[in-house]
């Protein structure tokens, strides 16, 4: 404490307590609670003599001679400061932490390897309606009129999370008591908590509700609009034929021969346009559930390159690797994939195309891949993700002058997530560009 005997013989105790202990008489509190139970133990803040403080656990013992009579009283002193510092941190750590939690505007749930929530953030209260009350410590089926008792939720709680240290944007949509029909996300991670050996379970919620409405209303519309849009463009196209008939017979001087063919190449293209919208709807509507068979993609890539010299007899296309084995998918619509990607490799290249076509299995044998590089115009930096948009179409394409709606990549990707697997395209922006899919070996299964 920096005191020689001769500062501290015959002084107060209460030296040693800070001025604001002195101040509520804490010296003659821990001598009363001494005398009356025999010892009195506490951990506060003391001061030294040079006025520095230190955290410290204090023992206050009575002293008897063997009469009983009171002789005066020890107290003992430990330096705590290590273990303060370790609480300090703990505690500062754990509001930290609280507060992350606290502050996302997504609902989020920490449960423990028994599925009892353990904590829950202001997020997950206000959304699910939910008290404090009727959510800790709790079950997690239980929760809510057992509300969470949903068999996607088990399947995915108890099979694939223990198989897996996270998992993301696994969708949930169900009817809740108390905000109704909701789709959900769900982001779950799994903690490992070192001190206690202890498994904990993350999850974060992600309410998709107005995006998955607005996309059945935009799937709707493009139904609706297409199916309307293909009565009043063949009656165009017939009254074209009839007006072209009648010219001839008027042998007009000169014939308007080339607004006609303009008109006749506008209305072609509309047609082509509503064509792949309708054909859109069917894969993304559900009224058209994909036709499983069993196929070789080896075999099937050879035929659509086939016809596409036939097509373009100057087009260079070679075949890497092989998948080797039939795989389970929609025959059909596969072929309408590689059509759509290696058609565009062959129209948006410079003179004559060299494609390259990349034949693999994946994951663990579970995913056929097939990736399609080609020489051509490439795709512009920043503009990848948005291709596989509806009527996206990358700037170069469109300075070029390039015929094409965008249409293509959106169904091809529509049909490769409906098989459960992955598009994409790799591209510097100048070199060309690969698209590459990735379908599971038996789709049927997803
Ligand atoms: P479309 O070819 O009818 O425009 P797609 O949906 O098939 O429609 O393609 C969308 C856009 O992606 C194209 O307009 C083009 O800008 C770009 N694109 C597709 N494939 C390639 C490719 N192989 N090389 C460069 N750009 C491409």
């Amino acid at each position: 404490m920096g005191y020689t005997e001769q500062d501290i013989i015959g002084t107060h105790f209460a030296i040693i307590f800070t001025a604001e202990d002195r101040k509520s008489k804490q010296a003659q509190k821990e001598i009363n609670a001494a005398l009356s139970e025999g010892k009195a133990v506490d951990e506060r803040y003391h001061i030294r003599k040079d006025g520095s403080t230190f955290w410290a656990q204090g023992m206050l013992f009575p002293l008897h001679d063997e009469q009983d009579k009171l002789l005066g009283f020890t107290k003992i002193l430990r330096d705590y400061t290590h273990k303060k510092e370790k609480e300090d941190l703990l505690k500062s750590n754990l509001t930290y932490a609280d507060s992350i939690i606290n502050t996302v505007r997504e609902p989020v749930l920490v449960l423990d390897a028994k599925l009892i929530v353990r904590k829950a953030n202001r997020a997950f209260y206000r959304t699910f309606q939910v008290s404090r009350e009727e959510t800790l410590e709790r079950y997690i089926y239980e929760l809510g009129n057992r509300q969470w008792d949903i068999p996607a939720l088990r399947q995915l709680l108890e099979t694939i999370i223990p198989e897996n240290t996270h998992f993301e944007d696994y969708e949930i949509t169900h009817h809740f008591e108390k905000i109704g029909k909701k789709s959900m996300l769900l982001n779950a991670r799994k903690l490992y908590r070192v001190e206690s050996d202890t498994q904990m379970l993350l999850m974060a919620f992600e309410d998709i509700t107005k995006e998955k409405e607005l996309e059945t209303l935009k799937d709707n519309f493009i139904s609706v609009a297409s199916h309307e849009l293909k009565t009043p463009i063949t009656a165009a196209w017939g009254y074209i034929q009839l007006f072209e008939r009648q010219i001839e017979h008027l042998s007009l001087a000169p014939a308007p021969t080339t607004s006609m063919e303009k008109t006749k190449q506008q209305l072609l293209k509309l047609n082509d346009m509503v064509h792949q919208l309708l054909d859109l709807s069917k894969v993304t509507s559900g009224t058209h559930p994909l036709d499983f068979t069993e196929f070789s993609m080896d075999t099937l890539v050879r035929e659509v390159i086939e016809n596409h010299t036939l097509i373009n007899p100057d087009a260079e296309i070679h075949i890497h690797g092989s998948v080797g084995r039939n795989i389970s998918a929609d025959r059909l619509r596969i072929e309408q994939v590689l059509n759509n990607l290696i058609g565009n490799a062959i129209k948006y290249c410079f003179g004559s195309a060299r494609v390259h076509i990349e034949l693999s299995v994946t994951d663990n044998s579970s995913s056929v891949q097939v990736c399609i590089s080609d020489n051509g115009i490439g795709i512009p930096v920043g503009e990848k993700e948005r291709l596989f948009g509806l009527f996206s179409r990358a700037s170069n394409a469109i300075r070029r002058k390039i015929p094409g709606v965008g249409l293509g990549l959106n169904i091809s990707s529509e049909i490769i997530k409906k098989h459960g697997g992955n598009i994409w395209v790799e591209s510097d922006g100048t070199n060309g560009s690969t698209f590459c899919f990735t379908i599971p070996i038996d789709a049927s299964m997803e």
